[in-house]
């Protein structure tokens, strides 16, 4: 008996997006914050070894010394990154900051800009995802606030170490520093968000054994084709239902493993045998979809023949000894006006077909 062709909304309700979900924050380097705690905790670390050496030229000894912790602080904050302890390294290098500029601008008041670094620090909570949206945003809110409160409070603290010449060049470095941490912390979110967004993609649209699209894909694909072209006639497609001939055989013969190759085989074959505007989806278990694009009957005649003859001498696989791999074909040209489910059903009985016939063969729909 043959299963029953699985309906669209079936299909829908497939969507493998909690598998999606666990093995993204399974992967912890793959965490967003991960990657924007690591530049961040370097960048902070670096700083401050350079304001070491800044506090103890313009004679405070004091504040160099605190710079020291500093340092010890945005080091184990990079530590307790690399151990998957965001929030953690997240709290230490903004309760850091906020320390750091506080103490330093009620020595050395607003001149110098040591208040700058709440800005990047504020983008961090707010980019987190280690806190609720609610508690980000409050967080990076007060800090803010905070730089408000700071600018109000040191108004009329003047700078009184050495070189007071130099409070400009400080300026203009402690903005240049404060800019690229929130520059850093902006891009690594952005470009997270991107290579976040095309792992998801892959996952949700194509087949994790060969990397063809999934059936999923093709239904929203042909969904919103569907809705994009008013007039059907200009949707001009063949599709081709295609399925290893004994495949069972080759799993109880040769094991699992070697019919995973297989069917890894045959998709890659076909990828490579189609045009680029075509497209391969594993239909099901040892069962392909190929969609073609704008394609005269004859052409799709020649392409499957092409492919059918092929297919024997591109499963080289180790293990399969001198077993030969044939494919069965149904193929129906979608008429005017006709919907995709109905197309579908008729390449699959055309390959019922050209299974009943015998197998190694391509059936055309009526
Ligand atoms: P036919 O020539 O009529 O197509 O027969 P067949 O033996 O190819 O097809 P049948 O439907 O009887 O068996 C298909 C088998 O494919 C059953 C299933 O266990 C196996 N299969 C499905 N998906 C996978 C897979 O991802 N990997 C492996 N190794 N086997 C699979
Ligand atoms: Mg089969």
């Amino acid at each position: 008996m043959r299963p029953p062709l699985p309906n669209l909304e079936t299909e829908r309700n497939q969507t493998p997006l909690d598998s999606s979900f666990a093995i993204l924050h399974s992967d912890h380097k793959n965490n967003r914050l991960y990657s924007i705690l690591k530049k961040v905790c370097f960048l902070g670390a670096v700083i401050h070894i350079l304001f070491i050496f800044f506090f103890l030229s313009i004679g405070s000894l004091w504040l160099s010394v605190l710079n020291i912790f500093s340092v010890i602080i945005w080091l184990i904050a990079m530590y307790q990154n690399q151990s998957g302890r965001y929030i953690l390294a997240t709290l230490m290098a903004t309760i850091e900051t906020i320390v750091h500029a506080a103490l330093a601008t009620h020595f050395l008041g607003l001149s110098m800009g040591f208040h700058y670094f709440l800005w990047p620090v504020a983008l961090l909570i707010m980019v987190s995802n280690s806190f609720s949206t609610k508690k980000s945003m409050l967080m990076g809110f007060s800090v803010i606030l905070l730089y408000g409160a700071l600018s109000v409070y040191a108004k009329d603290i003047t700078y009184q170490y050495a070189f007071p010449a130099i409070t400009d060049v400080v300026l203009l470095t402690n903005t240049i520093l404060a800019a690229l941490g929130f520059v850093i912390v902006m891009m690594s979110s952005q470009d997270n968000n991107t290579k976040k967004e095309k792992r998801l993609y892959e996952i949700a649209n194509k087949d994790g054994l060969t990397g063809a699209f999934n059936r999923q894909f093709v239904y929203q694909l042909m969904k919103q084709t569907f809705s994009e072209r008013r007039n059907l006639r200009s949707l001009d497609y063949t599709l081709v239902l295609t399925d290893i001939d004994n495949f069972k055989e080759i799993n109880e013969s040769m094991g699992h493993i070697v019919g995973d190759e297989v069917i890894k085989a045959v998709s890659t074959y076909l990828v490579t045998a189609v045009r680029e505007t075509d497209i391969v989806a594993r239909w099901g278990g040892e069962q392909f979809l190929i969609i073609l694009m704008n394609i005269e009957p004859d052409n799709s005649q020649i392409l499957i023949e092409k492919i059918r003859k092929n297919i024997r001498y591109q499963i080289i696989t180790e293990g399969l000894s001198d077993r030969v791999t044939t494919l069965s074909f149904g193929v129906a040209k979608a008429k005017d006006d006709e919907k995709f489910e109905d197309t579908i059903k008729r390449a699959d009985l055309s390959m019922y077909k050209a299974k009943k016939l015998g197998k190694d063969r391509i059936i055309n729909a009526q």
